[in-house]
This record gives C-alpha cells, sequence and structure tokens, in this order.
C-alpha cells in the first residue's frame, strides 16, 4: 500500500503490522525481531529488520527527495511539521497506550511524553533561520545563509523513544533535511507507527523510518550517501559513531549519557527537597540521561533528607505501567536489567549499606526495587558510573569547594541540579557545575526553545532552540559586488 496516498490515519492498526517506511511506502523485510512488553517479557509484536539493500533504498530515496524538500518555503515545512504534530495529538491515546506496552512507563510518564512529542512539533514548527545581512551598501553585500545539511540519519534510544525522535525529525525537516529514523530495536513500535502515520504529509522519501539492529546503526554512520547523523545513546557508543562518521566527515550530534549530580544545600525543609529530590533521581525508573545520578546532601541535613527520601519512596509504586496505581514502571530490557543488576552485586560485594531496597527478587517482568545506598565511597561504581536504573547513591558533603571539585569529578556534563533556600549560594555553585543543563529548585524542565547538550563525555552540539535547528544546517557566506570591475 502506497501509504502517502492516504488522506488521513485511519484504518491503521496499533496492535499488528509493524512496518518500516522507505520511500514513502511501507516495507516489510525477510527476517523481524520480537519486541517484548517488559513488564511481563511477553512478545507483543514483531518488527520487520531491515537489510542493508532497504537502508540502500531508504538513503536513495531521502537523496532523491533532498532538493525538492530543501526547496520548499519553509513556512510550508513549518506547517507540514505542524500538521505531524495534530496527526500525533488526533492518535495520542494509541501511542501513550502503545509507549508503555512497548517502553514500561505509567501513564503519567507517556502523556508527558506524548504530548510533549505534539508540543514539540508545534513550536519548533515555529522556528527559522532567515539568513543575516552583514554588509549591504551600494558596493556590496554580504549574506550568511543556513543551508540544510542534507539527508540526516537519525539514531535513537529506548528510554524516550518517540520524544527523543521527535527532536530529531522536527528540526530536520524544518530546516530542510530529509531524514532516515532508525528506533532502538527494543522500542521501535511508537517511531515506526509514527512515521508510518504521517506520509500522506510529505512527498515520498522525505521522512523514512528503518528498523533493525546495532549493524543498521553502524551502516548508517559509514554511509556516504547520510550527511549527518544525530544521535542519542550511551558516551560508549557515541564514540562508536563518531569514529564511524569520521570515514566521510559527516555532521554530528551527539546526545549521551550523564551522571548529574544533585546539590543539597544545609537550609532545605527535608520534608519537601526529599520528594523532590527523589524524582529528580526515578522519574521514568532512573532510565533517564538527566536523572540525578549522585546526591550531595549537607552534612547537618543528610540523616532528615535520607530519612524524608526513604519514607517517600515506600510510597510509590512499582509495577506494570498499565495499571492506573504505577508511578514506576520495569527496566525497560534484559540486557539492562542484568547491567542494572551488576550494581546491586558491586554494592553488596562491598559491603555498602542500602538505606532502601538492594535485593532483586523473582518477578514477572523486568522489574528491580528502589534502592537507596547510603553515603558509599565516591569511588565505588555506583558513584563513578551510569547505573541508568533505580539504585542511588546518597553523599555527605562539608565544604563547598569540596562539593563543587566532586560534582565536576567525572567524564560526564550532562546536566546538575542545586536545591536551597539560600538563591545567591544556590546560584554561586550551580554557575561552577560543569554541564550542558544546570536546574537550581526545579528539574527536568525542557523546552524547545531551550539548548540542551552535553559536555564533556556527555555529547557534541545541542538539540531544540535555534542552536539546535542550527545544527541541521550549513552556513553559506554569499558576497556580491554591486559594482564589478571584474565583469
Ligand atoms: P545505546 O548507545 O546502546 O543505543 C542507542 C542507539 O544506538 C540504538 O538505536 C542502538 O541500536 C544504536 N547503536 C548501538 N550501537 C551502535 C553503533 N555502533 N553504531 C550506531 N548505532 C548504534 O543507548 P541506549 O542503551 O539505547 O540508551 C541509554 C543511553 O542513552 C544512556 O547512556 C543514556 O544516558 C543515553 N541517553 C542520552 C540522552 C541525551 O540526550 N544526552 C537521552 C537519552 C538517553
Amino acid at each position: 500500500m502506497a501509504l502517502h496516498t492516504q488522506s488521513d490515519g485511519a484504518g491503521i492498526s496499533f496492535v499488528t503490522d509493524y512496518v518500516s517506511t522507505i520511500g514513502g511506502r511501507a516495507a516489510t523485510s525477510p527476517a523481524t525481531a520480537p519486541v517484548y512488553n517488559p513488564a511481563t517479557k511477553q512478545v507483543i509484536a514483531s518488527v520487520p529488520v531491515t537489510t542493508r539493500a532497504q537502508l540502500e533504498e531508504a538513503v536513495a530515496a531521502a537523496r532523491h527527495a533532498f532538493p525538492g524538500w530543501a526547496g520548499t518555503p519553509v513556512e510550508e515545512r513549518q506547517a507540514i511539521v505542524s500538521a505531524i504534530g495534530d496527526r500525533l495529538a488526533e492518535h495520542a491515546e494509541e501511542f501513550m497506550a502503545l509507549l508503555t506496552r512497548e517502553q514500561g512507563k505509567p501513564r503519567a510518564g507517556a502523556e508527558w511524553e506524548v504530548h510533549g512529542s505534539v508540543a514539540w512539533f508545534h513550536e519548533i514548527a515555529k522556528q527559522s533561520l532567515p539568513s543575516e545581512t552583514l554588509v549591504d551598501t551600494p558596493e556590496r553585500r554580504v549574506v550568511t545563509r543556513y543551508t540544510p545539511v542534507g539527508v540526516v540519519g537519525a539514531i535513537v534510544p529506548w528510554n524516550f523513544p518517540i520524544l527523543l525522535a521527535v527532536w530529531k525529525i522536527a528540526p530536520a525537516l524544518v530546516a530542510g533535511c530529509t531524514i532516515v529514523v532508525k528506533p532502538s530495536p527494543f522500542t521501535p513500535l511508537c517511531d515506526l507507527k509514527l512515521v508510518e502515520l504521517v506520509q500522506d504529509l510529505l512527498p515520498p522519501g522525505v521522512l523514512s523510518a528503518v528498523s533493525g539492529d546495532d549493524d543498521l546503526g553502524k551502516w548508517m554512520t559509514a554511509h556516504p550517501g547520510i550527511d549527518k547523523i544525530a544521535f542519542t545513546g550511551s558516551s560508549e557508543t557515541g564514540k562508536h559513531v563518531m569514529a564511524s562518521a569520521s570515514g566521510t566527515l559527516k555532521r554530528l550530534t551527539l546526545e549521551l549519557g550523564g551522571n548529574d549530580p544533585a546539590i543539597v544545600l544545609p537550609d532545605v525543609d527535608p520534608q519537601k527537597v526529599g520528594p523532590a529530590v527523589f524524582w529528580a533521581a526515578f522519574q521514568n525508573n532512573a532510565q533517564f540521561c538527566n536523572a540525578a545520578k549522585r546526591v550531595y546532601i549537607h552534612a547537618d541535613v543528610y540523616d532528615a533528607v535520607r530519612d524524608a527520601m526513604v519514607d517517600y519512596a515506600r510510597t510509590v509504586r512499582v509495577g506494570d505501567g498499565a495499571e492506573a496505581e504505577t508511578q514506576l514502571g520495569p527496566i525497560q530490557n534484559e540486557a539492562q536489567f542484568r547491567k542494572v543488576g551488576e550494581f546491586f552485586d558491586d554494592c553488596r560485594d562491598n559491603g555498602h549499606r542500602f538505606a532502601l531496597g538492594g535485593e532483586i527478587g523473582e518477578s514477572p517482568g523486568w522489574f528491580v526495587p528502589i534502592t537507596i545506598v547510603d553515603n558509599p565511597p565516591e569511588d565505588s561504581r555506583l558513584v563513578a558510573e551510569e547505573p541508568f536504573g533505580p539504585i542511588l547513591p546518597l553523599l555527605k558533603w562539608r565544604d563547598e569547594e569540596d562539593v563543587i571539585r566532586r560534582a565536576n569529578d567525572t567524564p560526564y556534563g550532562l546536566g546538575a541540579s542545586v536545591w536551597g533556600k539560600d538563591l545567591s549560594a544556590v546560584e554561586r555553585i550551580g554557575r561552577r557545575i560543569d554541564a550542558g543543563t544546570v536546574w537550581l529548585n526545579e528539574v527536568h524542565q525542557y523546552s524547545p526553545h531551550q539548548v540542551f547538550g552535553g559536555h564533556k563525555e556527555s555529547g557534541i552540539g545541542a538539540e531544540n532552540s535555534l542552536h539546535g535547528l542550527a545544527e541541521y544546517t550549513n552556513w553559506q557566506t554569499i558576497t556580491l559586488s554591486k559594482t564589478p570591475k571584474t565583469v
């Protein structure tokens, strides 16, 4: 079926029939791969495993579509991107249910992600990068233009599968690029469905989705027909992506891992800050690049804040995200479940004290209990690495210089938060943290108009805002002599 001839999204099943979309058409592949519900470990769907030849087709279609799309007036591109947001909004309920089934996140998280994705389409659709006139005299004109980079390969992780795809699709299309999206093999369903569902809004080949494992990602990063890779994932994979992309000197945006510190000052109300810092750390079951992953609490309030966090954590319901009262779901996949388990083992083997949790029991899904570790050593694995799961170290501090040094003593620099009543102290400390986003007395606030990116090994480049949009463009300087003596 030529999906781009559809007049609306009606008739598309959210239950079965997952296809890739190549050159505007639905595509199946000789091989398929299963997709699991992490709350039950049951197979819920199968998806095509895109072949290398099919990737070639998708890239060729994107290259073919590029001149026409780049030449479409920006206002038309913006209107289409906004209409994609409308289409997603029309199907928000189905996407939220599907997101919970494939990713595991509970309803509130699914609402935040799907409605957030709609808002991103609508808001990014208001952005543009007009040419800048630097000189305009009777003799000369000098203009800087922002021209689309070409074909984008988008590689997406499994923790926010829709939103992090939209962070790439929306600016790429507004900038005039064509794009081939590769979701994570663990969470391909929403992304495949979204791309399928909006084909009638776009010329064929402008937006394709392919589906496969890490090899497909490698083929994309090395592909000479792809001009830019927009990647979100781990720092380790990001380094492979950069090495592979160097062969063709592709443009790159890398949004990578983090080990965000949260710093709690001595003047806080423990009963208030406890739940706030709990959610800073455990939102999305701590499978969050920007989760607070090390909480530095001033010694004067350490016990009180720890106890408030533990008391609050005991009230939080962990379970199948499809159940209404669930607040935290499972770990998204088995490999990650095993990786998180290693942090539990390491804490136990090294005698670190659990203030809460610590034992992973039997369960129908990949569930891990909320676990809080009481002041482990600064060089423990839990403090130094990114567990990407619900096990959190609380650490003590007394001296401001010392806590700033410890907060910055990491190869990561994605985010940070500082919590306290003394706003001058909060700001003073926050400004000295080497991270792309520093939240003061709040956390996890994002906006399509707010630049997002990592310092150090947390990434290269930016998403969101005009800085993010500019990453889908090349600068071009045009100079004109209006009174030429050479012709
Ligand atoms: P991952 O790096 O394992 O995989 C991310 C994507 O890359 C997947 O689509 C995967 O198939 C693909 N991939 C894997 N190997 C590849 C290769 N060699 N070449 C090309 N593509 C390849 O990450 P994940 O486990 O899906 O996600 C968790 C990680 O992502 C965490 O480290 C987290 O902090 C990070 N993350 C960062 C941000 C951010 O914006 N900075 C946001 C979310 C997640």
